[in-house]
């Protein structure tokens, strides 16, 4: 395997024989897709960023991103279960846990024998996660945990969430913490399933945490600290969602060229209405390759996984979208529908795009932000990256 582009194609012939199969079947039956899932795990694509003394595979952000594509290209719901898994319930582990906490848990999400969950919206907090208000007060060596999280991906299927609770009384950010959960912990339940309009494999709802018990060696790095586990972790992870973009985005524009190609001379004018989309494709390859080059480097990324994130899951709804009415009536059976339903939830997950917005703006301002391509591949994260 050669770099990202020998993974890429590993990867695209594992979602072309295993993942593309079953995907029409995953999104009618509302099905979580394990026998999926545990061929990535055999495959290592459920340890992509773990370093190899913990039994992963070793790779960096464009690694997992081009996986995330490939397997978004063949089916959405596969790709946000292996992208949830992998960035922000595993990176915490890896960036901000202790070398007790990464031997005990990353050798086995890895080897996808424990699938990671991350919990931290609650009813009353969303954009506004510093509100969040499940709190983790200390008894003796323990930690006990109480609240409602709710719409957590893999909730039901995973053996391990991060739960980010308030710890003592500071107000905001600086008050809340991040622990280790296992799913087999007394007073955790999974409570309400939500029915969502896409991604019918990955399973979203509430997580229930009464009285809940934790030893106190399950804390994430620092009382106080889990705003900013959580902050990180997500900037990374808006990586993976921006490769999903591309993937739902390139599916949906694949198969509306095949209708083009089908059509023979009629066909010209079909492929003229996907010819913006075919470029704000490549461009968004390239804002993805930016921001994990850079994450990849340890530079600043945020603003750049901002960027990729905003414009590549609003290609995703606009390709699907488009592709949807230039397949007219053929389009639903063809599974064009399945595209569409299921772009809308990159535009609200791990902040929304409206949210993207306030964080570009906010970087946008800093005295000292390059408004030219300071990350762009070749620079100087494209050298150490
Ligand atoms: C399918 C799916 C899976 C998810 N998976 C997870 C998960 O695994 N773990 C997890 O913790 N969460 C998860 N989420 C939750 C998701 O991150 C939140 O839904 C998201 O952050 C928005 O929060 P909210 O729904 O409370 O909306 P709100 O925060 O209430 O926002 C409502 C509207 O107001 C806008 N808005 C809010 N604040 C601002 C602002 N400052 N400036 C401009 N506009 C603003 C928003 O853009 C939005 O349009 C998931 C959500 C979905 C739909």
């Amino acid at each position: 395997m050669s770099g990202e582009p020998g993974f890429r194609t590993l990867v695209r012939e594992f979602a072309r024989e295993v993942v593309g199969p079953r995907a029409a079947a995953i999104d009618r039956e509302h099905r979580f897709p394990r026998d999926v899932i545990d061929e990535a795990a055999r495959a290592g694509l459920l340890g992509i960023l773990v370093p190899a003394v913990y039994g992963g595979m070793g790779l960096d952000h464009r690694c997992f991103a081009a996986c995330i594509e490939e397997l978004a290209a063949a089916c959405a719901s596969t790709a946000v279960i292996v992208d949830v898994h992998g960035s922000v319930a595993t990176e915490p582990i890896l960036r901000f846990g202790s070398e007790e906490q990464r031997r005990a848990w990353l050798p086995r999400l890895a080897r996808g024998e424990v699938l990671g969950a991350f919990a931290l919206t609650e009813p009353g907090s969303g954009s506004d996660a510093a509100g969040l208000r499940t709190t983790a007060r200390r008894r003796g060596s323990e930690w006990v945990l109480t609240g409602t999280k709710v719409f957590v991906t893999n909730v039901g299927e995973a053996g391990l969430y991060i739960v980010f609770a308030r710890t003592g009384e500071v107000p905001g950010a600086r008050g809340v913490s991040a622990f280790l959960v296992p799913a087999d912990r007394p007073g955790l339940r999974v409570g309400q399933i939500f029915a969502k309009m896409g991604l019918h494999g990955s399973p979203t709802g509430e997580l229930v945490l009464e009285e809940v018990r934790v030893p106190a060696a399950n804390l994430l790095h620092a009382p106080g600290r889990g705003f900013e586990v959580a902050m990180r972790c997500l900037d990374s992870g808006r990586i993976g969602i921006s490769a999903q973009g591309l993937g739902i985005a390139r599916a949906a524009l694949g198969e509306a060229l095949d209708r083009a190609r089908a059509q023979g001379d009629g066909g010209r004018e079909t492929a003229v209405a996907l010819a913006d989309l075919a470029a704000r494709l490549e461009a968004g390859r390239g804002l993805v390759e930016c921001a994990a080059r850079r994450c990849s480097a340890d530079l600043p990324f945020t603003r750049e996984a901002s960027m990729a994130k905003l414009f590549c899951t609003d290609l995703a709804m606009e390709a699907a979208s488009t592709a949807l009415e230039v397949m007219g009536e053929a389009g639903e059976e063809q599974g064009f529908g399945r595209h569409f339903r299921d772009a809308k939830a990159l535009q609200i997950y791990e902040g929304t795009n409206q949210v993207q917005r306030v964080v570009i703006a906010r970087q946008l301002l800093r005295p000292a932000a390059a408004i030219p391509a300071s990350g762009a591949p070749g620079g100087a994260a494209g050298r150490s990256g």
